[in-house]
């Protein structure tokens, strides 16, 4: 079978598949929380379960189909499943995948070997073959909290983010509070660079799915900021500052996870914010790739805080950029003037 090429349709069904897949056994360790942390001693490490069983089932997926291109640039390394001392959680994840059946025979040298897979050199993202990267649970604070998360997944050729989907499984179908618990398995995002962005519903016993567009706001209208719940990820008070600075404004909804980009694509927020809060902090790609595209290809415009395109060129981090600004056109050009005022570029 020929390699898939990035540009190729059937590579996007395969990775979708992967994301519904691992959002799958997410949504399966969120409903054993407690357990977990009971039987862990710890309570951070259904999170932790979750990340390696998602990366997994990802890499796995991919690679199966041979679509793994030049490789997989994802947040988790297996150097933790393979300490003698976190058996327990190794163990958790070969239970987590068998029991959501989207693993049935799952062992631990598979998970730990897949997982492995994702420690690919991101030079691969420059090549002519691309690759990939993940955040195989973004927002852990979302996920431990029972809120917002998401599953991220996006290729990149040439240094270019071509595609990118979003696996949102508390997300509800329309606005901005948590879905009820197991009333549905999630919204999903699928953006491919010069062809829009689709939103995919997944229930229970039902499927549909649409492209997603939204209009730029007019000046007299309140736009609606979207920010980290985490206040040491972003500066919410110069955020405030800045919204008021720029125009009208609306009820700002804090959140976890590149679920901030999906609620913008789909016009449940107007901006997507993130001020540098600390000195040295470089953003990671996998938290950015998948959610600006998915975000760009609905109609916003996304840069960093100086209006800077976001270079996915640069390895693992984004090293050329400096925060993230994400809004419709004409409202993205009101904030970039105003965060020049409040916040005005260093001198070098
Ligand atoms: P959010 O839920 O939007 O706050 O984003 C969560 C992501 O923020 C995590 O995946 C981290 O990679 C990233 N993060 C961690 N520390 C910082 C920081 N100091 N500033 C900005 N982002 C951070
Ligand atoms: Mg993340």
């Amino acid at each position: 079978m020929p390699e898939p090429t990035p540009r190729d349709g059937t590579i996007l069904q395969i990775a979708l598949a992967a994301v519904e897949d691992a959002a799958f056994v997410c949504r399966h360790v969120q409903r054993k929380l407690d357990a977990l942390r009971a039987m862990t001693k710890d309570d951070a490490s259904p999170v932790t379960i979750a990340d390696f069983a998602s990366q997994a089932v990802i890499c796995r997926a991919l690679s199966r189909a041979g679509a793994l291109l030049g490789g997989m640039v994802a947040e988790e390394s297996a150097a933790f499943l393979k300490q003698p001392e976190h058996a327990p959680h190794l163990a958790a994840c070969v239970a987590a995948l068998r029991e959501s059946g989207v693993w049935p025979h799952a062992t631990p040298e598979e998970i730990v070997a897949m997982v492995d897979l994702g420690a690919a050199d991101p030079a691969i993202l420059n090549s002519e073959r691309g690759g990939w990267t993940l955040d195989p649970v973004d927002g852990t604070k979302g996920f431990l909290r029972g809120e917002q998360y998401c599953v991220s997944l996006a290729l990149i050729h040439r240094g270019r983010v071509e595609a990118g989907i979003l696996g949102c499984p508390n997300l509800p179908q329309k606005g901005v509070a948590t879905a009820p618990r197991h009333s549905a398995t999630g919204c999903f995002f699928v953006a491919t660079r010069a062809e829009g962005t689709a939103m995919h519903l997944v229930g229970e016993t039902s499927r549909s799915s649409g492209p997603i567009a939204r209009q730029d706001l007019s000046p007299a209208e309140p736009a609606r900021l979207s920010e980290s719940v985490e206040t040491s990820h972003t500066r919410q008070d110069v955020a405030a500052k800045i919204m008021q600075l720029a125009g009208p404004v609306g009820p700002p909804v804090q959140m976890d996870s590149q679920c901030k980009y999906a609620i913008l694509a789909r016009g449940d927020a107007d901006v997507y914010l993130r001020l540098p809060s600390k000195r040295g902090y470089v953003e990671r790609i996998w938290d950015h790739a998948a959610g600006m595209l998915i975000a760009q290809e609905a109609g916003c415009v996304v840069t960093d805080i100086r209006g800077k395109p976001l270079d996915f060129s640069k390895g693992r981090g984004l090293e050329a950029n400096e925060g993230i600004l994400g809004a419709p056109p004409e409202l993205h050009a009101r904030l970039l003037n105003a965060i020049a005022q409040v916040i005005p570029p260093q001198s070098p």
